[in-house]
């Protein structure tokens, strides 16, 4: 077994090295307490200031707004999918989905089962769709139209199974508020956090370990929360949860531990503009050598629409994929295959991936050609 020189796995994900060192400490003995942070209570002082501390850390490096709440909150991106109805639809106003991918259809699914809970004067629908095309692209900014009446708009800033990504944010009508699960994306580049009605996002790719999910609420967010007609269990309900500062059961310990230390690693680095010069950089090293094949590589997504994130490309046959994984693996380079429901191969290219693994992987995949590439040349 080669040792792993470039991790693309698209979630859990890489983290970045010192901080796994870090959590090694802390999971022998916890500041100097003799205990593991495992074994720490969520009540004790000393979790306390991890807690606040990453509340306070997403602040900074995220530029949050002072009047918007941080929440941790457990269930994943997935059952973000069915609170962003259950919260925010107001009745007679319909929630709008710009459907991107498999994670947006999902949330548009979830959200209609969540109207059972709710009454008959609460409706979903897709408003755009790109699936005809297998999802090789987002809207452009003319094509989305959110209705004067929508409670929200909900899109995914970052398509993690397709590769492709908003590069721009929506308008919304006055009254709608602009949700947005940006879990494969958060943190890669600068956002303006005040435009937003709520963003979610699972922690496993760009923030840190997979058991806590990042819920940002704006003040209507919550207020939408806070006035629904029918109370929503306390765990479901954004402004229970923002009540109790996300300490309304046990949360998430570990996770969120890990949380902050990624988060402040990131802080040292620079933040968010560095890390999106980063990022691009890195795309554009695995997007030039596709570009560069002749065809021997093919991007999956449409030029416009490329993700930074997620490197989506198929190679000329199935059998030269297979072929591609199991030797890239032994280079120890990991984590490419593509999603099952979609095929080809995939590079997740998070924060914690560093440009030298990339790097690797471009040379590789010129390698790979020379020797394949028989068709083009
Ligand atoms: C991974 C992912 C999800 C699912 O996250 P879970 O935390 O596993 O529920 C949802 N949306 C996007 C965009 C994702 O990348």
């Amino acid at each position: 077994m080669t040792a792993t020189i470039g991790n693309f796995n698209p979630g859990p994900a890489a983290l970045p090295r010192p901080v796994l060192e870090r959590i090694c400490e802390g999971l022998r003995d916890f500041e100097g307490t003799g205990i593991s942070i495992l074994e720490t209570s969520h009540r004790s002082p000393e979790y306390r200031r991890v807690h606040e501390g990453a509340i306070e850390a997403l602040r900074q490096l995220l530029g949050i707004p002072p009047d918007y709440a941080v929440l941790f909150m457990g269930g994943g991106a997935t059952l973000q999918f069915a609170l962003v109805a259950l919260n925010l639809l107001e009745p007679g106003r319909p929630g709008e989905y710009a459907i991107t991918g498999r994670w947006s259809q999902k949330a548009l699914q979830e959200a209609q089962k969540a109207l059972a809970l709710l009454g008959s004067d609460y409706a979903v629908r897709a408003i755009w769709s790109s699936e005809a095309t297998n999802f090789d692209r987002v809207p452009r900014p003319d094509e989305l139209s959110v209705s004067p009446e929508a409670s929200y708009l909900h899109y995914t800033s970052n398509n993690t199974i397709a590769g492709t990504q908003f590069h721009y944010i929506p308008e919304v009508p006055e009254g709608a508020l602009l949700v947005c699960d940006a879990s494969s994306d958060i943190a890669s580049r600068p956002l303006e956090v005040e435009r937003f009605g709520l963003i979610y996002a699972g922690a496993q790719k760009n923030l840190g370990p997979a058991g806590v999910t990042v819920v940002i609420a704006s003040p209507e967010a919550l207020e939408r929360s806070r006035a629904r007609a029918k109370p929503l269990p306390s765990l479901l309900s954004y402004e229970a949860i923002g009540a109790k500062n996300s300490l309304l059961n046990t949360p998430p310990v570990f996770a969120i531990y890990a949380l902050k230390l990624v988060v402040e690693h990131y802080l040292r680095e620079g933040g968010l503009p560095a890390l999106a010069e980063r990022n691009e950089r890195k795309a554009r090293l695995l997007y030039d050598v596709i570009d560069r094949s002749r065809g021997f590589y093919r991007g999956s997504a449409r030029p416009e629409s490329r993700s930074r994130m997620n490197v989506t490309f198929r190679l000329p046959s199935e059998e030269l994929e297979e072929r591609f994984l199991s030797e890239a693996e032994r280079e120890g380079l990991i984590g490419l295959r593509g999603h099952r429901s979609v095929g080809g191969l995939r590079a997740s290219l998070y924060n914690a991936v560093p440009l030298e693994a990339v790097r690797a992987l471009a040379e590789f995949m010129r390698e790979f050609q020379r020797r394949y590439d028989y068709g083009c040349g």
